[in-house]
């Protein structure tokens, strides 16, 4: 076997980057009428969808009356839907059983999702078990080589439980959709069912995907590069791409940051290994297609493609076996097709390209709104997808002579009007195109349409062990569990065969956008937009954000004098009474305002903040949305929480409670969120009447002064608001001690909260509440059944983004001691792929830290650290950038042993084993409780980790910071604050004071009410 070594040095170098395509946040509407026009059929009427029917009725009722050979899925679900909470069971399971190493906690994770569902009468006679049991055992005995059951977690559990019943059940589940575990073997498998149908191709796919290491892509590239000559060298290959078997490359496998941030090293490291797959599959005139990932790939991908057509056609000039895959459902779907051909246009090429229409609809959907998006880039209605699906069948038709298609659906429908469409244009089955589908899915369907005896058929056919199947699987789980899905309604015998083949272009009428999936803006409903965020991989969406970071200089601010401290507290003392007695209304119409002036000026703090705080870009966005959120979720809860409230009492007597502000309120917040943690206290107390004197951080005037002013512009009086910036330990001390000073509100470190509480409290005076939001020994505790690339994508952004200087930030990963070694090897490996430099660079994961105290401190720990415990990888850093600590982990023996918050890019790393529930006890013990992560699939562990915790923001199977304010309100107890949680619905209470009013109204001369109601 070649290896990896054979990668040429010939460097691949990027284009300029323009954008190739639409914008991706067009109305839907726009881009299914464009589908519509390029269809012929603006009204729908153009296409004729009877003879579509005609054709495809057969068909379904064939594979009706004889269903393809028992498949565990289609039973399972068939049972069990998706959407029944013993379907998310099964999801589960599948997703998570087979991996973990230990049996107790296969047990308990069998348990914790059997016990979910209603899968067992309690006899064990009826339901799943019961069921499952059965047929899994039969079968397996059929399917699963004995060897199967000797050794790994099967082994171990013995026959007879439950838990194996389930294992052997999933592991069936496993064999419907790979065709084998090594190519050798899926080849065999091939050739079996090709005795059967003939007519049948393959293409494999080794199974891999999001490698998170350079060692799993090497692995990948390796398993590829041996597929491709195994098949060159078999009898199936040498027939030509459109005879021969084929394979199918996923680039996310082939390198662990195949994203647009990283466009020079895909360039430079990607691209060369996907050449070495060229130069064994070109030679032997092989298909081998680029699957189809995540939309903000998209761009990147279609410069790939033309890069490596370009040389394609300097050294393979004849080959016609490259190709892509397009996925429908995307709003420029017909954009990417044309774009396609223009680029086989210009390199004289011919490419195939698989047209599908997209497996990762709800994760798309997920992150445009996450992300606070115009619109989708996905189209929401699936009969829009469909329509947009018979458009790229249209045009990739007239592409014929630049594109060899093949249609990858399992849709009878589809499959027909594809039929109908291509005798129409006289685009020949085989020579101009083919169709394609799934190994385990639609082969009844295609066992029906294959009796013509010409329709050229090409199976997909993952090829892999179970461990790399996972997330595959998943996708099936859901395509075959979807109510929408056709494989789904297939199985479904009451839905009727005209309602299956119903006409998308009839369907697609109804509506632009679906109904239950609200806008990104509208995600919190009608009462709080959401605020805008930015696609940094869209160039139209990121290009004010480099202008704006490119003119940024920051202005310099000077510091308040003691006297001007002074005179701004007077000043705000007096404002008091205008500010407060200004209805509620209109306060929180003035912070509706700055919401909206602020989320419109979203580039302008970018750049500020890049700029003074050292933020990267990606960072800056998240940080301007929170503080608009901020403005928009406080002017609402004031509304609803603060309005004069009137409460029961005794007859001739009236009730009120009332809130109001306190005075002047002193806001002293930290440099790490300059914007987003200053604007939050500064409009809480506004809004609920204050006067506010505003301390920013001494190393982040710039940005505070230009929100304040942004707050005045708004409406907020000068004597409402005041800036004084300067040294904590003189502006911020005289501010706390002020005797004007009528409540504080902080965010900082821990040993700074306790001062300014001594300070209150030997003041004079009224009793000043304060409100601490402080630092956190932030947890996450892992267990067997965690995923570890979930968990280190979760680990790496917690520990490191932000060059760890987030109160949130992770600073002690507890990992079982039975996956800890992987976890370790895979998080090494994660960490040596993060970029360390420059935060104005896209690229840029970690920037600096803040400024050379921080830096000089840091070092010292981690100097120190390097002496006392265990160094498990270190980030290389080249960037000779000012004040770079490249982020580092180390192992400790025991939690005991961390004893500080270190707020840096630094993690500790402990093992444990045993009970679970003692981890958390010893996580409370060190006495903070702000953030902490739990991954587990077991749901009920979960649940009870998250109530044993004393921390105020847990999160479960995914990162632990950036909490959306209103979503997940932030703040915690113990050493890490006071609360109320910021963002959330106590908050403004303590900003407060309260005052009933009883009048008594019998006083004035009787009871008339009383009296008026008596007979
Ligand atoms: C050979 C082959 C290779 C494949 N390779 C890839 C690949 O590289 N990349 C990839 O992403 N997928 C790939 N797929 C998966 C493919 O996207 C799904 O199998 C396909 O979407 C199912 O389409 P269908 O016509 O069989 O089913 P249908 O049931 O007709 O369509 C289901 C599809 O509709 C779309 N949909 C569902 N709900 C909505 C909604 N509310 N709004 C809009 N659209 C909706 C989804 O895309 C869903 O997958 C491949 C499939 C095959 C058969």
């Amino acid at each position: 076997m070649n290896t990896a070594s054979h990668i040429p040095t010939t460097p691949f170098t990027p284009p300029p980057q323009t954008a190739r395509l639409p914008f991706p946040y067009r109305a839907e509407a726009l881009a299914l009428a464009e589908a519509r026009q390029r269809l012929g059929t603006g009204t729908g009427e153009g296409m004729d969808w009877r003879r579509v029917v005609a054709a495809a009725t057969p068909w379904v009722e064939a594979v009706r009356a004889h269903p393809a050979p028992f498949w565990a899925m289609e039973s399972l679900l068939k049972e069990y839907p998706i959407s029944s909470a013993e379907g998310l069971a099964l999801m589960r399971l599948a997703e998570a059983l087979l991996r973990v190493p230990d049996v107790e906690t296969a047990i308990a994770l069998t348990a914790d999702q059997l016990g979910r569902g209603e899968f067992d009468s309690g006899d064990g006679s009826k339901g799943l078990l019961a069921g499952l049991s059965a047929s899994a055992i039969a079968l397996s005995k059929k399917f699963l080589p004995d060897a199967e059951s000797g050794s790994g977690l099967l082994g171990r559990l013995g026959a007879r439980t439950v838990v194996a019943a389930t294992v052997r059940a999933l592991q069936l589940l496993g064999r419907q959709f790979v065709l084998g575990r090594s190519i050798t073997e899926a080849m065999g498998e091939a050739d079996a069912q090709r005795q059967a149908q003939p007519g049948l191709r393959y293409s494999y796919d080794m199974l891999g995907e999001g490698a998170r290491t350079d060692a799993d892509a090497m692995r990948y590239l390796r398993s590829y590069q041996n597929a491709i000559e195994v098949i060159a060298a078999s009898p199936s290959g040498g027939k030509g791409p459109e005879a021969s078997d084929g394979i199918s490359i996923k680039l996310s496998a082939l390198f662990p940051r195949y994203e647009d941030a990283q466009r020079e090293r895909v360039f430079a490291e990607l691209l060369p290994r996907v050449w070495t797959l060229v130069e064994r599959a070109a030679p032997a005139h092989l298909n081998l297609t680029i699957d189809a990932e995540e939309v903000d790939r998209l761009e990147l991908s279609l410069e790939l493609l033309d890069t490596l057509a370009g040389r394609i056609a300097a050294v393979y000039p004849l080959w016609r076996g490259f190709g892509l895959a397009v996925q429908a459902y995307q709003t420029r779907a017909l954009a990417v097709v044309d774009e396609v051909a223009a680029i086989a246009r210009k390199h004289k090429l011919r490419f195939m390209l698989r047209l599908v229409k997209g497996a990762y609809w709800d994760g798309e959907a997920k992150r445009a709104q996450e992300q606070g998006l115009p619109a989708y880039p996905v189209f929401t209605r699936k009969p829009h997808t469909d329509v947009a699906y018979l458009a790229c069948v249209q045009a990739l038709l007239g592409h014929r002579e630049l594109i060899y298609t093949q249609f990858a659906t399992h849709n009878a429908g589809t499959i027909a009007a594809i039929q109908l469409m291509a005798q129409g244009l006289g685009a020949e089955p085989g020579r101009h195109f083919e169709m394609q589908r799934l190994h385990g899915m639609a082969e009844g369907i295609y066992r029906e349409v294959m009796k013509d005896g010409h329709t050229a058929c090409r199976v997909y056919a993952p090829v892999g062990e179970h461990r790399d199947l996972l997330a595959y699987l998943v996708r099936r789980l859901l395509e075959n569990g979807a109510n929408s899905s056709f494989v789904h309604q297939l199985a479904d015998p009451q839905v009727d065969p005209a309602e299956l083949l119903a006409s998308p272009l009839l369907l697609a009428h109804a509506g632009e956008h679906a109904e239950g999936l609200p806008m990104p803006v509208d995600l919190y409903g009608a009462g709080r937009r959401n605020s805008t965020g930015a696609d940094l991989t869209c160039l139209a969406q990121r290009a004010p954000l480099d202008a704006a970071v490119r003119g940024t200089v920051v202005p310099t601010v000077a510091m308040a004098t003691p006297e001007q401290c002074a005179a701004a507290m007077a000043m705000l003392q007096a404002g008091f009474a205008g500010w407060s007695e200004r209805p509620l209304a209109e306060r929180a119409a003035t912070i509706r305002r700055v919401g909206d002036l602020l989320d419109a000026r979203l580039p302008e703090f970018c750049g500020l903040l890049v700029k003074e705080a050292h933020k990267t870009l990606g960072d800056c966005v998240a940080e301007v949305r929170e503080a608009v959120d901020f403005c928009r979720y406080y002017a609402d809860l004031a509304e609803q929480r603060l309005a004069e409230q009137v409460l029961p009492g005794p007859t001739g007597e009236s009730n009120v409670l009332r809130l109001h502000g306190r005075g002047v309120f002193v806001c002293i917040s930290p440099w790490n969120f300059p914007l987003a943690i200053f604007a939050g206290q500064v409009v809480a107390a506004l809004v609920a009447g204050n006067t506010v004197a505003a301390k920013p951080a001494e190393q982040t005037p710039a940005v505070a002064q230009r929100m304040v002013a942004l707050l005045h512009e708004a409406g907020v009086p000068a004597d409402a608001l005041q800036l004084l910036h300067g040294l904590g330990e003189t502006v911020g001390a005289a501010l706390v001690a002020d005797a004007r000073t009528a409540g504080v509100c902080f965010t900082g470190s821990t040993q700074v909260a306790r001062l300014i509480n001594r300070t209150l409290a030997l003041k004079d005076g009224p009793i000043v509440p304060l409100i601490a939001e402080t630092g956190g020994l932030n947890a996450m505790v892992v267990d067997s059944t965690a995923l570890p690339e979930q968990v280190v994508d979760a680990v790496v952004q917690s520990a490191f983004r932000s060059a760890g200087q987030r109160c949130s930030a992770l600073r002690l990963l507890c990992v079982h001691e039975g996956i800890a070694d992987g976890v370790i090897e895979m998080l090494k490996g994660a960490m040596s792929e993060l970029h360390v430099g420059d935060p104005a660079e896209l690229r840029c994961d970690v920037g600096p830290v803040i400024d050379d105290e921080a830096f000089a401190g840091i070092g010292a720990q981690v100097q120190r650290l390097k002496a006392e415990a265990r160094l498990l990888g270190e980030t290389p850093v080249v960037s000779s950038f000012p004040r770079l600590i490249a982020p580092v982990a180390f192992e400790l023996g025991a939690i005991s042993e961390l004893k500080q918050e270190i707020f840096g890019p630094v993690l500790h790393v402990v093992r444990w084993g045993g009970d679970v529930e003692a981890v958390v006890r010893e996580v409370n013990a060190l006495g903070y409780g702000l953030t902490f992560g739990i991954q587990t699939r077991i749901d009920s562990r979960a649940e009870r980790l998250a109530r044993l915790a004393r921390i105020g923001n847990v999160y479960v199977n995914r990162n632990m910071i950036g909490a959306v304010v209103g979503v997940q309100p932030f703040g915690g107890e113990g050493l890490s604050g006071t609360g109320p949680k910021a963002g959330g619905p106590h908050y403004l209470y303590r900003f407060c004071a309260e005052q009933t009013v009883t009048i008594n109204t019998a006083a004035a001369g009787g009871n008339a009410a009383l009296l008026a109601g008596g007979s």
